[in-house]
C-alpha cells in the first residue's frame, strides 16, 4: 500500500471512530454509536461494505450486516442485499421493527420498502478497484482450473490473505450505562457464488454482544469464523471460563482459528470497558478510543 492510500484508510477509520465516540460522549447508547460508525464506513468506498464492497462472481455487490444489543441480546441481521444503501440500518430495523432476527435477499428488501429505507441501483456500490480485484480472482481461478485443479483451496487462501480482502467493517462499544453493542457490515468475499453468506451477519459467528461478557465484531475468512462460532466463543470463554477478554480472544483467534487455517481478527469490548483488537493475519484496519484517553488507529501489527 502506498503512504497516500494508508493515510486515506487512516482518515476513514478516524472519522468513523470519532463519530461513534461522539455519540457515547453525549450519553448516547452503544447501539447508536456502533450504527453511526458502521454506516459511515459503509459510505466509504475504501472498505468492503456498502459502497466499495467486494463483488460476487457475477460482478454484483451482495451485502450482509448484523447488529446486536448486549443489554437484552436482541439482534437483527440481513444478507444478500443488492439495493439497500445502508445494510446496517436495515439490520437495525429488523431488530427494532420486526419479529425476526435475520432476513435475506428479496424478502429483506421487501421489508426495507416498508421501513422507508433508501434504495440505490447496484452500480452505486461498485468501484473500479473491486472490478479489478474480481478480474484477478477470476484469472487465478481459471489458471487453477486449467492444470492445477487440486490447488483450488490454496487459491482461496491466497485471496483471503490479500490485504484488500479484509475490509469488512465493524464496531463495538460500551456506553456510559455499561451497555455493550456490536455491529458488522460487509460485501463478503470476492467472487463468492450461489448466494454465499459469510460470518458477518450470523449472530455468534461474526457478530455478538452480551452485557454479561463482551461484544465482538469479526473480519476474516468467514467460512472458518462460522465453523468456529468465533464471536460467541470468545464471549463464552469470558462468561464461563472466566478468562479475560484478551485471553479469550487470543485463544480463539491465535489457536483455535489458526489451527483450522482461518485468517482474520476481531475487535471486542468487555463489560468493564477493556478493548481488545486481536488478529492472526498480517494486518487489520482498526481503531480504538476510550474515556481514559486511549486513541489509536493502526493497520499493521
Ligand atoms: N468475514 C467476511 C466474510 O467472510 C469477509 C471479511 O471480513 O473481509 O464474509
Amino acid at each position: 500500500m502506498t503512504p497516500d492510500r494508508e493515510a486515506e484508510y487512516g482518515a476513514g477509520l478516524e472519522a468513523a471512530l470519532d463519530a461513534g465516540y461522539a455519540v457515547l460522549e453525549h450519553s448516547g447508547s452503544s447501539l447508536d454509536a456502533v450504527t453511526t460508525a458502521v454506516e459511515l464506513l459503509e459510505g466509504n468506498p475504501l472498505f468492503n461494505a456498502g459502497r466499495g464492497a467486494v463483488l460476487n462472481f457475477q460482478g454484483v455487490a451482495e451485502l450482509d450486516a448484523a447488529i446486536m444489543d448486549g443489554k437484552d441480546r436482541r439482534a437483527g441481521a440481513v444478507a444478500g442485499l443488492r439495493h439497500v444503501q445502508s445494510p446496517i440500518q436495515l439490520a437495525r430495523k429488523v431488530m427494532d421493527n420486526s419479529p425476526h432476527v435475520m432476513l435475506v435477499g428479496a424478502g429483506a428488501e421487501e421489508f426495507a420498502l416498508t421501513q422507508g429505507m433508501r434504495f440505490v441501483p447496484n452500480e452505486y456500490f461498485l468501484t473500479d478497484a473491486r472490478r479489478a480485484q474480481l478480474q484477478r480472482k477470476r484469472e487465478r481461478e481459471s489458471d487453477s482450473e486449467s492444470g492445477h485443479a487440486g490447488r483450488a483451496g490454496q487459491v482461496l487462501h491466497t485471496e483471503a490473505n490479500d490485504l484488500s480482502a479484509f475490509g469488512t467493517v465493524g464496531a463495538v462499544a460500551r456506553d456510559l450505562e455499561g451497555n455493550l453493542a456490536a455491529a458488522t457490515s460487509t460485501g463478503g468475499t470476492t467472487g463468492k457464488r450461489w448466494g454465499r453468506v459469510g460470518d458477518s451477519p450470523i449472530i455468534g459467528a461474526g457478530t455478538y454482544a452480551d452485557n454479561a461478557s463482551c461484544a465482538v465484531s469479526s473480519t476474516g475468512h468467514g467460512e472458518y469464523f462460522i465453523r468456529s462460532v468465533v464471536a460467541h466463543d470468545i464471549c463464552a470463554r469470558v462468561a464461563y471460563g472466566k478468562l479475560t477478554l484478551a485471553e479469550a480472544a487470543d485463544e480463539v483467534i491465535n489457536r483455535k482459528l489458526r489451527s483450522m487455517g482461518g485468517d482474520g481478527g476481531v475487535i471486542a469490548v468487555d463489560s468493564r470497558g477493556n478493548l481488545v483488537l486481536e488478529f492472526n493475519s498480517e494486518s487489520m484496519f482498526r481503531g480504538a478510543r476510550s474515556s481514559d484517553g486511549r486513541r489509536e488507529i493502526a493497520i499493521y501489527r
